[in-house]
């Protein structure tokens, strides 16, 4: 086993991701369509990551499961 180090490594800082909130909706016909479905824990502005059959929030970690048709 490795013994910890005092020391602390620093791990180079990421940009945050800002996320592309025009990528979320869809305008059709003068009318906005949201392309990912929000929270129900979180609520407005918290849109659902999809994955393949489920879609999850970053969130809360909410997850809820959707049927393939
Ligand atoms: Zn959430």
């Amino acid at each position: 086993m490795e013994e910890k180090k005092p020391e602390k490594k620093e791990k180079p800082k990421a940009p945050k991701r800002r996320i592309q909130v025009h990528k979320l909706y869809k305008v059709e016909e003068g009318s906005l369509t949201r392309l990912r479905k929000e929270c129900p824990r979180c609520g407005k502005g918290y849109f659902m990551a999809q994955h393949e059959g489920r879609l999850t929030c970053g969130n809360c970690g909410y997850t809820t499961f959707t049927s393939k048709s």
